[in-house]
């Protein structure tokens, strides 16, 4: 929930505000004779013509411009008709689509909460011959522009490359009256695919968190827009403030030789795997460092300070006293997070310091509670993603659940860091497409207030990633849009003919998953038992029928191709196991498997080496040439 003071929701429901929404599309304005007009049934445009325009205020920021062009760009797509963009200093007219705050409401009589609205909310209003599209800065009027392009005239954004634009002769003036608050301040589908500004905000997404801590590490530029300016920025982490930053804070280099008490006591010994949180000296250079780092990036609303990637917290007196008192590893940690964001939530009101609720620090402290400005990052890396978290399926399953329920309940500010790839191999077939709308309802439900989806975002080409991506935009913004619709409309725009083939090859895998009590976690291997022998024949036969059915389509069979992948790794990787077993002890499964890797290993390299696919697991580059001649001849070719 967004607040327009940037502060905590409150405890307040967590929902999508949508108020009567009368959406008339497809009404037709064909053969509309003069009169009809005159009764209130206008046309926005009518045969490549119209006699609206778009208003904004003079003084408009430039999402408010960005706003007024992009409705300008896609009503003449979807019309042919080019609506003039003016200012609010130009005579009134009774046709007008006004965007944004201005001069106009000031006649109009119509009462605007814009404090209610926040940041991103909106109001979509038909007001006599005139349409509304107004909402918070800075984001709301945008988003309210994308709603009446996407919700209620069809346009579609499913990757930065591929869109879906209605087009019309008639296009009747919708009659409208809703208002919209997002659930989730934070929104972010963390894949390499969906690096781009434009598409991230066509989408309403406004995270671009991680992708600046990418960027950073890899000493690289944007290699597409980023959320900008123009789209009314985003919800930004600070450049080396982004997840697991105790050792950047307070370098282990630097101060381990000279003070080893600020680093974790571990069976009576300093070691540097975590800071001790409770030392003083600890919890001053913490505060030095954020405040800098907020003065240095004004730009940055998220400083996050974490613990380091492992499960060694410190273990000294104090530290293990108050993870004692507090029932939990998040005593010591809400205490020295606590404390800096204390002394930065004056000088930087709309500043947030962020913390993991991770591993070891994962259930909420007894009596401690985050301050206003802290925001608790809890991540479920424990669980099964082929079932969905609230399925119980098993314990870890049920044991995140009860901790998201108990932080629910202690803290305004909660955020969740889920995980949507496999990271030991990306081209993994992972049965969790259904699921996501199931997680993201359940956070939705439990209060959680920012969602950060981590997928595959040092590469690109991994399992679905892609739909992933758009499934993801969807239900973030929408925790209630229909899974179905969105599945089948992105299948049809991405594989063209071949999109009834690849639902079946989805219903294979997650029918299967779901069947059986089968967990997958995010470190699965190729030979997880949700990837039988069978099924994979079954999924390489129905990849067949899908390049068959794509054949005449260049452009959708390359992405079939580059698709299935996905599939063929994973014959591959199992076959390369059986062969490690002799001949005589094979079954007949492992044999016919092994027939199948050898069959398709040509095809699947040939795919392999032109994809864009650079690492097969995190943190590492696939060395392709290498990969192709061990699996040759691991397979005996
Ligand atoms: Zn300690
Ligand atoms: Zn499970």
């Amino acid at each position: 929930m967004v607040s327009a003071n940037g502060t905590s929701n409150g405890g307040r429901l967590n929902w999508m505000i949508a108020v009567a929404a009368l959406a008339l599309w497809g009404a037709g304005c064909a053969h509309v004779e003069k009169a009809d007009v005159r009764k209130g049934e206008a046309c926005l445009a009518d045969g490549g013509r119209s006699d609206y325009r778009i208003v904004i205020s003079a003084k408009a920021p430039p999402s408010t411009h960005h706003a007024a062009q992009e409705l300008q760009t896609y009503l003449k797509r979807i019309t042919g008709a080019r609506l003039p963009i003016v200012t609010d200093t130009e005579p009134e007219r009774a046709r007008e689509i006004l965007v944004g705050r201005s001069s106009r409401f000031d006649s109009l009589g119509v009462a605007m909460d814009w404090f209610a609205l926040g940041k991103e909310g909106y109001v979509l209003r038909t007001v006599g011959e005139r349409l509304v599209i107004a909402g918070g800065e800075p984001r709301g009027t945008l988003y309210g522009v994308y709603d009446l392009l996407e919700d209620k005239f069809g346009c579609r954004w499913f990757t930065p490359e591929i869109e879906r634009v209605p087009q019309v002769s008639q296009l009747p003036l919708p009659r409208l009256d809703e208002r919209k608050v997002p659930v989730f301040e934070y929104r972010e589908t963390y894949t390499w695919e969906s690096f781009d500004g434009n598409w991230m905000a066509r989408n309403r997404l406004n995270g671009a968190g991680g992708r600046g801590r990418l960027l950073e590490k890899q000493n690289i530029r944007p290699p597409m827009p980023e959320l900008d300016a123009r789209h009314g920025g985003s919800v930004r982490f600070g450049f080396g403030f982004f997840v697991h930053t105790f050792d950047k804070i307070v370098s282990s280099n630097q101060y381990f030789a000279v003070h080893p008490e600020y680093f974790a006591l571990r069976s009576g010994k300093r070691k540097p795997t975590q800071l001790c949180c409770t030392n003083k000296d600890v919890i001053r250079l913490c505060a030095k460092a954020i405040r800098a780092g907020m003065k240095a990036q004004p730009e940055a609303t998220v400083f996050s300070l974490s613990q380091s990637d492992n499960k060694e917290p410190c273990e000294c007196d104090q530290c293990a006293a108050l993870a004692k008192a507090e029932e939990s590893g998040m005593g010591p940690l809400l205490h020295l997070v606590n404390r800096v964001a204390e002394g930065v939530e004056k000088e930087f009101p709309d500043k947030i310091v962020e913390t993991l609720a991770y591993q070891w620090s994962r259930q909420p402290p007894k009596t401690m509670r985050p301050r206003p400005n802290v925001v608790i990052r809890l991540a479920d890396i424990e669980c099964c993603f082929a079932h969905p978290l609230a399925s119980g399926c098993q314990e870890a399953n049920k044991k995140f659940v009860a901790d998201l329920q108990a932080w629910a309940k202690v803290c305004n500010r909660l955020w969740i860091w889920d995980y949507t790839t496999d990271y030991a191999h990306y081209l993994l077939p992972l049965p969790n497409k259904r699921l996501i709308d199931d997680n993201i309802r359940l956070f939705a439900a439990n209060h959680v207030a920012g969602v950060f989806e981590q997928g595959t975002y040092d590469t690109f080409d991994s399992e679905m990633v892609a739909l992933k991506a758009y499934l993801i935009a969807k239900f973030l913004w929408n925790p209630n849009y229909e899974e179905a619709l969105a599945t089948r409309e992105f299948l049809d725009a991405y594989y063209g003919a071949a999109a009834p083939v690849i639902q079946r090859y989805l219903d294979l895998i997650h029918d299967y998953a779901e069947k059986q009590p089968v967990h997958v976690g995010i470190y699965a291997k190729p030979t997880s038992a949700h990837l039988t022998p069978e099924l994979l024949t079954q999924a390489s036969t129905l990849w067949d029928q899908a390049e068959a059915t794509a054949r005449k389509d260049a452009v959708a069979l390359d992405r079939v191709r580059r698709s299935r992948m996905s599939v063929d790794y994973v014959i591959a990787e199992q076959a390369r196991t059986a062969m490690k077993t002799t001949d005589s002890k094979r079954n007949a499964q492992q044999r016919e498997l092994i027939a199948l890797a050898r069959k398709r290993f040509a095809t699947f390299m040939q795919t392999f080496e032109r994809s864009k696919l650079t690492r097969i697991r995190e943190w590492k580059d696939v060395d392709k040439a290498d990969y192709r001649k061990t699996l040759a001849a691991d397979l005996g070719i």
